[in-house]
């Protein structure tokens, strides 16, 4: 069976492998001149940078996915285990949140913020077990294709209280801000706002408490190359619309006229993207992409003091800050940052005695009214400023030997992000599950989906897992030989 994959995003490497591991001839076409999409890989005067995702949880989604493909994940990267997984540090406070890879550890972090917070970390990890593994586990590793498989999640959904909002969910074990903050913030990683992702989302702490967060050396695209190693793909293929005949896919047609037919298409295009390949005009695009970010991505000559691997720094209003980034019309006026400093565990990422820095900062995607190309430099400079002066990341300004930046612009460029989205559809209530582009695309046979954008989401373990959902669905649907992770 010939499968055509649009986009060497990691759902399409995954993808991809999986099929190629059923004996499905497989090839993949990747617009850009490499693989990874967003988890792509910058490389300039000794410096490594990931360009996104550094932060690697849920390894063994990673294990089964390229055993699937015939690979052994341990013989192709040295993953380590991060211990804290991250440091949070706020703009107004003397104190830090190392996330400690123990639980007796992160209740001790907690005390320092509340003692009666502390005492009830235990509960509140009991209360996302469940969810976690009923909700996040169970519903992730399946398709949500039908209103009777959706309905069937309901009552878990009300019995674990999982509907609500995240930060309400925090609240009701935490009192002190800070730690409600440090409990709350990860739905950001896959674009989500906490005051409005159903709580669901907090099986995302869960996870890193049950299996840890993880780094790979040489970052997270060691992970892509990997995956990419035994495929066929094409770069520099940029596909321009997928053809039908009748009720099914019979091709895609590339940039340059050439067609190419398949049995199987499976798109790891942005979501919003896909339908336009199809023909179908813009009928998903009552779907809200998500927030985006501006990114730097600095080479120092020096390693500076006050960052761990992974660090939060919170400006002040938590909450003023998520709500612009995720529907304000301007940029934020205080600054929220992710840092990645991959040296603290793997010292090739830059010269010696040097430093790779990934600074991110949320902001709103090009539906708001930035003009990027004028604002860019101003926001670097108040990125630069805000870490020197708020964070006391003292000389950092003067270290910069070299630079890159992306702006939500990149996103749109490189990727096709529909707005210079960073995370495809945003994850809400609304957007999640049943009402989440699913994997098979209805009404057309043999087409299929991966990626941030479809079920179940963003992140590296969302778009493997949905991956082994669209692998095990094609398989079922062109009778091939039942994988071993079937639904
Ligand atoms: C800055 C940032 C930080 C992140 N941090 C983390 C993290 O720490 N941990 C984590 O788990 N997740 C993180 N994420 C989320 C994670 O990176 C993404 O959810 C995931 O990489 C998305 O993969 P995808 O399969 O959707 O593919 P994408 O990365 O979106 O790739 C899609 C590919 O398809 C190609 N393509 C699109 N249209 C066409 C076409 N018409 N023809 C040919 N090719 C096409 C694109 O060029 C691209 O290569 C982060 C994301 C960002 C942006």
């Amino acid at each position: 069976m010939k499968v055509a994959v649009i986009g060497a995003g990691l759902g399409g490497l995954a993808a991809a492998l999986r099929l190629q591991g059923l004996g499905c001839d497989v090839i993949v076409l990747e617009q850009n001149d490499g693989p990874g999409g967003r988890a792509s890989r910058i490389r300039s005067a000794g410096f490594t940078w990931d360009t996104g995702p550094s932060l690697i949880t849920m390894p063994w989604v990673l294990e089964e996915t390229f055993a699937a493909g015939g690979l052994d994940l341990h013989r192709e990267v040295t993953l380590r285990r991060l211990d804290p997984l991250y440091r949070i540090r706020w703009a107004d406070e003397e104190r830090s949140f190392d996330f400690a890879d123990s639980a007796e550890r992160l209740r001790a972090e907690v005390a320092q913020f509340s003692e009666r917070d502390a005492r009830r970390v235990g509960d509140f990890l009991d209360a996302l077990a469940p969810i976690y593994e009923q909700g996040i586990l169970a519903a992730g590793q399946r398709p949500i294709q039908d209103l009777r498989s959706f309905l069937a999640l309901l009552p878990m959904m009300s019995r674990l209280r999982a509907a609500g909002p995240l930060y309400d969910f925090v609240a009701r074990y935490f009192e002190h801000p800070r730690v409600r903050e440090a409990f709350s913030f990860h739905s950001l990683f896959i674009g989500g706002d906490p005051f409005r992702v159903p709580a669901i989302y907090g099986a995302l702490v869960y996870l890193q408490v049950l299996d840890g967060g993880w780094y790979a050396d040489g970052g997270v695209f060691s992970l892509v190359e990997a995956m990419a190693q035994p495929l066929e793909i094409r770069y520099g293929t940029r596909v321009e619309a997928i053809a039908t005949a009748g009720d099914r896919v019979s091709g895609v047609r590339l940039i340059n006229g050439e067609q190419l037919s398949c049995d199987v298409v499976v798109s790891n295009a942005d979501v919003l993207q896909t339908h336009v390949l199809l023909g179908r005009g813009q009928g998903l695009r009552r779907l809200k992409p998500s927030m985006s970010c501006f990114l730097l991505y600095l080479g120092l000559d020096r390693r500076l003091e006050g960052l761990r691997h992974h660090t939060l720094l919170v400006g002040p209003g938590y909450r003023e800050f998520i709500q612009t980034v995720t529907r304000g019309r301007n940029l934020p006026g205080s600054l929220s940052t992710y840092v990645h400093a991959p040296t603290r565990t793997d010292p090739a990422m830059a010269p010696p005695g040097g430093d790779s820095l990934a600074v991110l900062l949320p902001v709103p995607n090009l539906s708001a009214q930035v003009d990027w190309p004028a604002a860019a430099e101003e926001v670097r400079e108040r990125v630069v400023t805000d870490l020197e002066r708020t964070y006391a990341l003292n000389g950092l300004a003067g270290s910069i030997q070299v630079e890159h930046r992306w702006t939500p612009i990149d996103f749109q460029r490189r990727f096709g992000a529909v707005d210079g989205n960073a995370f495809s559809v945003e994850p809400t209530l609304h957007q999640s599950a049943l009402f989440r582009p699913p994997n098979r695309v209805r009404g057309l046979r043999g087409m299929y989906q991966v990626g941030a954008g479809t079920h179940p989401g963003a992140g590296i373990p969302g778009v493997l897992l949905g991956a082994s959902v669209t692998a095990a669905l094609i398989a079922a649907d062109a009778g091939l030989r039942e994988p071993a992770w079937s639904l």
